[in-house]
């Protein structure tokens, strides 16, 4: 096996561990890198930003998931650089020569030009990113709970999300319900049911990716939860008081982004052209014409398919994993190496609880239905039956009691600056 040849895969989120279980049984050695020793479960890291859902139920070890694989080694670093003219990849701490490399390291935040913006809206990516955003959320109220002014206090309970995908829309459904629900026994001095959710979008409609049916479905939901959805209104600045929106300025306390996202930037290593977002173009087979032996795969990936790209989901970084694993065995055997072609299983968002949408296998569903099916899906595609077990015991728990556990506030920091 020494001799075999070695494939190193960037990346252990959806296409990174995809690929590596696909080279299960391989003739070959493979390495597996992420910085994080743990797997990300992201469509569910809004409910760790809203205090439903501990940051545990929605991660595993990467060493655990793969410990039945015998030729998988998997390594804590963080790649610094590739080199691909001598087949290398630095990391922080030495270096790993590779025979085959798979890149799937994903993508960022962008803020449009603007990174000031991000001291004041912290996006949502990883689980850090969710604690910092839980903390924001909870102490708005503990701030407003302690604010005698009244427009001080206004300014603190009101939450503004930038972006109207899945992930804005998620956050300010499940941000209304904590507003509406959660909360509204627990202060005395605030009434948390009067807190302002907003959600500014700049395109004409939420959820664009979705057929307009859907949409609708869903606007009609954020606005029954008392979210005021603000379409076709772009945010031109961001600082302490808030944000302004066109020409108008609201007072916010608490602005959280889920607008732009940017390739990860490893990707600018290899000296291949990167599309407007910092994105790679492989060939259909996912190889780089530049650099045989290197494939890209998942949100680091520009792959069109039909004249259309392809979404930036965990469907297409998974489908794509495979392929590129499945290619590198081919190449290994000498074969030729096989276009890839992303099946398209549906799309899906939540509204808070009970209330979702979706496009599945060309069927469109919404409301109590589509949310019953939301969980589902989720369920069976998380990794390991604890988390299984324990997210579905979290989620009955919290229907039944409109409760959510996981409300507390962590770190040594207690006040931002500007609101003590
Ligand atoms: C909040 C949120 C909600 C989402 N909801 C959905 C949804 O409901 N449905 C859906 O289909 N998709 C959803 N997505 C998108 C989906 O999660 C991504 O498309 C998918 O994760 C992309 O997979 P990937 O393997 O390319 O990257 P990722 O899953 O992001 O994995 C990248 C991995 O690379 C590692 N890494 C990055 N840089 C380095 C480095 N330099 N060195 C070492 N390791 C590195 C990271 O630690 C990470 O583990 C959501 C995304 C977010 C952020």
């Amino acid at each position: 096996m020494a001799d075999a040849p070695h494939v190193v895969i960037i990346g252990g989120g959806f296409g990174g561990l995809a690929a590596a279980r696909a080279l299960d049984g391989a003739a070959a050695r493979v390495t597996l890198v992420d910085r994080h020793n743990y797997h990300l479960f992201q469509p569910l890291l809004y409910q760790v930003a809203t205090a439903a859902l501990s940051p545990g139920d929605i991660a595993s070890p990467i060493r655990w998931i793969l410990r039945h694989q015998r030729n998988v080694q998997v390594l804590l670093a963080d790649a610094r650089a590739i080199d691909p003219a001598a087949r290398r990849v630095d990391l922080d701490r030495g270096a790993l020569s590779y025979d085959f490399l798979i890149v799937a390291t994903g993508a960022a935040h962008s803020y449009f030009g603007h990174p000031e913006w991000a001291a004041r809206a912290p996006g949502l990516k990883t689980l850090d990113d969710a604690l910092e955003i839980r903390r924001q959320v909870l102490l708005a109220y503990e701030a407003a709970e302690r604010e005698a002014d009244p427009q001080k206090r206004q300014r603190l309970l009101t939450f503004v999300i930038v972006g109207g995908g899945p992930t804005g829309v998620e956050l300010a459904g499940a941000l209304a319900e904590i507003a509406r629900q959660s909360l509204s026994h627990d202060f005395r001095s605030i009434r948390p049911e009067s807190a302002r959710i907003i959600l500014v979008e700049g395109s004409p409609h939420v959820l664009a990716p979705f057929p307009d049916s859907l949409r609708a479905a869903a606007h009609r939901s954020l606005e029954r939860l008392g979210v005021e959805v603000r379409t076709g209104a772009v945010v031109t600045a961001i600082d302490e008081a808030g944000v302004s929106v066109g020409g108008e300025s609201i007072a916010a306390g608490t602005v959280l982004w889920a607008a732009g996202v940017a390739a990860s930037p490893l990707a600018k290593s290899l000296g291949v052209p990167l599309d407007r977002v910092g994105r790679v173009t492989p060939q259909p087979t996912l190889e780089l014409a530049e650099h045989p032996h290197v494939f890209v795969v998942g949100d680091l990936c520009a792959f069109v398919q039909d004249g259309k790209p392809l979404p930036g989901v965990a469907q297409v970084a998974m489908q794509q994993g495979a392929q590129a694993a499945r290619n590198v065995r081919r190449a290994i055997e000498r074969q030729p190496l096989e276009p890839f072609r992303y099946h398209n299983y549906g799309i899906m968002a939540t509204i808070g609880r009970g209330s979702a949408v979706g496009d599945v296998f060309g069927v469109k569903i919404s409301g109590f239905a589509g949310w019953l099916f939301w969980i589902f899906l989720h369920i069976f595609w998380l990794i390991g039956f604890r988390n299984r077990f324990v997210v579905m015991t979290e989620w009955a728990w919290s229907y039944l009691t409109m409760q959510r556990r996981v409300r507390l506030i962590t770190g040594e920091r207690l006040w931002p600056s500007s609101s003590s």
